[in-house]
């Protein structure tokens, strides 16, 4: 019986550097790892390490590389640029370049996991829309910097650091597209901006993180609440414009007319940035009936910055034809309604949509 026990021993530690050979074999020692940079504060420069000014999406791809040389013991690194703008010049027809890009690389078995730099700004928007168009496992993972390089601590090296040490991790496989700063994993679709100049301005408030890293060691907590990438209904691959969508927030004494002029300008959808579970007053709820029946779809969301809107609680969204955002804050409930507005102009399937994405 001791020879069986070795043989059962030998047999698992066989098992184990199999399992692990699987993951390197196909490229030596390393994991392939591939940065889309797309410019930001992160690839930002100003003339001095102390100065508030400064500019957004200088610098490529190759210099944020060298700036971290250690990612060379995590994986092996290449870097494509992608676009090199401050994210709130960030646009479709990017997300759309950036998307099928990912899904390309995805494909390719010597790639193992895609690190995307990015702006503060709008990330959260990019992220979510990546999170409903990209459909892979691998580990997709963007990150971002709220100082410029050239800054005194500037918080991009080790950010860059520590998302290819998740984008090269196995165990982050299959959790949606994250974003990784100040040592915390987050999901894309919980992730917001809190603080216009903070370095710890990153919250996912609602549900939290998906988990921490330190110095290239990960520790993840959950995997997604909601449908994500590869079990994602939707697909820009055959898409070159998203459909238009605004947004318009919402305070005491809105004037209505700005919802009708949404419609007349175009917009196929609309989201209102409302005052708690999504409110707004009785003239602006009148104003939404007319931008249904003129075959608007009108997504309810809050300007408060948790929780979630719920469906016919103060609103009567039957009533009205509305669609209620769940915990999509303004930004998001955008991106996911241009994604819908692909498929669909339908407020029941639209709000199935919200309930599960
Ligand atoms: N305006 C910058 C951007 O989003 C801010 C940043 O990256 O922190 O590109």
């Amino acid at each position: 019986s001791v020879m069986k026990t070795r043989t059962g021993v030998l047999a698992m530690v066989l098992v184990m550097l199999a399992t692990v050979g699987a993951w390197a074999d196909h490229h030596g020692e390393r994991p392939n790892v591939v940065i889309l940079a797309t410019g930001g504060t992160i690839a930002g420069s100003a003339e001095t390490q102390t100065q508030a000014g400064y500019t957004s999406g200088q610098v490529g791809v190759d210099i944020l590389i060298d700036a971290v040389p250690q990612i060379k013991d995590l994986a092996d690194v290449t870097g494509e640029q992608i676009a090199n703008v401050g994210s709130q010049d960030m646009s479709d027809a990017i997300w759309l370049e950036l998307a099928k890009r990912i899904n390309e690389l995805a494909a390719d078995p010597e790639v193992d996991g895609i690190v995307i730099t990015h702006g503060t700004d709008t990330i959260e928007e990019t992220g979510y829309f990546l999170n409903l168009a990209v459909n892979t496992d691998k580990p997709v993972v963007m990150t971002a910097a709220m100082r410029p390089s050239t800054a005194l601590s500037a918080d991009g090296p080790l950010n860059i650091f520590n998302a290819v040490a998740v984008a090269a991790d196995p165990e982050a496989q299959g959790r949606g597209v994250m974003f990784v700063a100040n040592d915390d994993i987050h999901g894309a679709r919980g992730i917001t901006k809190t603080s216009t100049t903070h370095g710890q301005t990153f919250m996912s408030p609602d549900r939290g993180l998906i988990g921490v890293t330190l110095y290239g060691v990960n520790r993840f907590f959950r995997y997604p609440y909601t449908l994500h990438t590869t079990e994602s209904e939707f697909s820009v691959e055959e898409v070159d414009a998203l459909p238009r969508v605004a947004v318009l927030y919402i305070t005491a004494d809105v004037s209505p007319d700005l919802i009708d002029s949404a419609g007349a300008n175009g917009a196929k959808g609309l989201v209102t940035a409302g005052v708690g579970n999504g409110n707004m007053t009785g003239p602006a709820l009148e104003a939404v009936k007319r931008a249904v029946a003129k075959g608007v779809v009108v997504v309810r969301s809050s300007r408060v910055p948790s929780g979630s809107v719920g469906r016919n609680v103060e609103v009567d969204d039957d009533e009205v034809g509305s669609v209620a955002s769940g915990e999509l804050n303004p930004a998001k409930a955008r991106v996911l309604l241009k994604m819908a507005l692909l498929k669909t102009k339908d407020p029941a399937t639209i709000q199935d949509y919200f309930d599960r994405y």
